[in-house]
């Protein structure tokens, strides 16, 4: 059985012409792309056609939205041929979750339609200098001002914030309210006059696609950029949006875990060593049968994931699992892939060095994995273990 059975004849053929898209159209380009950072703006566009960014988007809004589990399978052949690929659909599928499920239909029909054809991509900024773990305590404040807000504030590491023309801001409307999540709201923001992208950061991986730094000094927006147009209601919002990230990172992770196993067992078949195929020596045949394994336990689990989120139920915890599971995985995958390629592992002419700088993204992002854990805990203990 194929994991694309899970899917309908449809869905199936989404995937396959992603994956298609992968082996003829990134596979061949990525390297390059990688190594000289460029924004792969040829493959976005061709995304575009694809559909990619409208598959979180239902029809009436101009999308084509997919199951979960499809969306996961999608993401996955994304990174599989680039995490960077993958990384630029993240963000933007959380906003579109997010407008779907709190906006107001009027902040629905001003940028689903749009985001949809990818015209409108979009991204969410969390993380501020001071601190991403410990969101309740950010700075970046949004006060009344006439009929809207006058925001100040920095946020960092924003993914592709620089060609997002939307930007789902978490910020403080009430910064004395006790408990702080109660004062947290989203904006939605665009690029204008007190917004300055300050900064691109230089980082290991996770090439091609721009991490930046934002600066707001007395940026307006006004009040129809409230999401919801609800006051005090962002923390809540951001942590429904945060289990469709956690999924996707998830799939991320996957991809480059079975980029990382895929290239280490076509390598083991033609390397030679002691006259023969090094998979056959037992040491090397063991890290592809554990690489195999792992990596099929993480699947399942995200795919278990995603299928409870196609059901309508909350999984807090089970894309928690996911993230940290399939993250850590596709790590000891990736490290494994350069072990079996010897020398050549450390080779910038071959691409496992880039699984092995992409994969600790996935430990690091959309909350750490220190932070899954925390949510995983409490979850056990709120819900009574795990099979109350
Ligand atoms: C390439 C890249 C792209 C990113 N894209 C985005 C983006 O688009 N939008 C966005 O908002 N953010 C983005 N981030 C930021 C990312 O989400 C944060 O880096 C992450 O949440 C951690 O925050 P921090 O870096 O401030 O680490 P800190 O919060 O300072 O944490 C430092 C360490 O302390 C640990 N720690 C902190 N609190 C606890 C606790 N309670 N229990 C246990 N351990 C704890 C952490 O796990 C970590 O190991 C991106 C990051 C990177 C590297």
């Amino acid at each position: 059985m194929s994991t694309l059975d899970i899917l309908s004849a449809d869905e199936r053929f989404v995937v396959e012409t992603v994956r298609d898209f992968v082996n003829e159209e990134v596979k061949p380009v990525v390297r390059e792309l990688d190594h000289a950072d460029t924004y792969p703006e040829a493959l976005i566009e061709q995304m575009k056609r694809l559909g990619i960014y409208g598959l979180a988007i239902p029809e009436e809004y101009g999308g084509n939205a997919v199951s979960m589990p499809c969306y996961v399978l999608v993401t996955e052949e994304l990174a599989r041929g680039w995490m960077s690929l993958a990384g630029a659909m993240g963000g933007h599928t959380v906003v579109a979750k997010l407008l779907l499920h709190f906006g107001t239909e009027e902040q629905k029909r001003r940028y689903l339609p749009k985001m949809a054809t990818g015209e409108i991509r979009a991204t969410m900024a969390l993380t501020e200098p001071g601190g991403g773990s410990d969101l309740q305590a950010m700075r970046t404040t949004a006060r009344k001002d006439g009929d809207g807000y006058l925001v100040n504030g920095s946020k960092t590491w924003i993914t592709n914030s620089r060609r997002s023309r939307l930007i789902a801001l978490l910020c403080k409307t009430d910064p004395d309210a006790t408990p702080a999540h109660r004062g947290i709201s989203i904006l939605l923001v665009e690029h204008g006059p007190g917004l300055t992208v300050s900064r691109d950061l230089p980082k290991l991986g996770y090439k091609g696609v721009e991490s930046c730094e934002l600066a707001f000094d007395d940026y307006r927006a006004p009040a129809d950029a409230l999401l919801g147009g609800v006051e005090g209601k962002g923390f809540g919002q951001m942590m429904k949006g945060l289990e469709t990230g956690r999924l996707q990172v998830a799939a991320r992770a996957l991809g480059v875990g079975r980029a990382a196993l895929e290239d280490a067992l076509a390598y083991a078949q033609e390397r030679e060593a002691f006259g023969k195929p090094i998979w056959e020596h037992q040491s090397v045949g063991n890290y592809l049968a554990d690489m195999a394994t792992s990596l099929t336990a993480a699947r399942q689990l995200t795919l278990y994931a995603a299928s409870e989120a196609e059901a309508g139920r909350r999984v807090d915890m089970e894309a928690g699992m996911a993230k940290l599971f399939a993250s850590e995985t596709a790590m000891q995958i990736a490290l494994n892939a350069v072990r079996i390629h010897g020398g050549y592992g450390y080779s910038s002419e071959f691409d496992v060095e880039r699984y092995f700088r992409d994969a600790p993204l996935m430990i690091v992002g959309e909350g750490t994995n220190e932070i899954q854990r925390n949510v995983i805990a409490s979850q056990l203990v709120k819900r009574g273990g795990l099979d109350a």
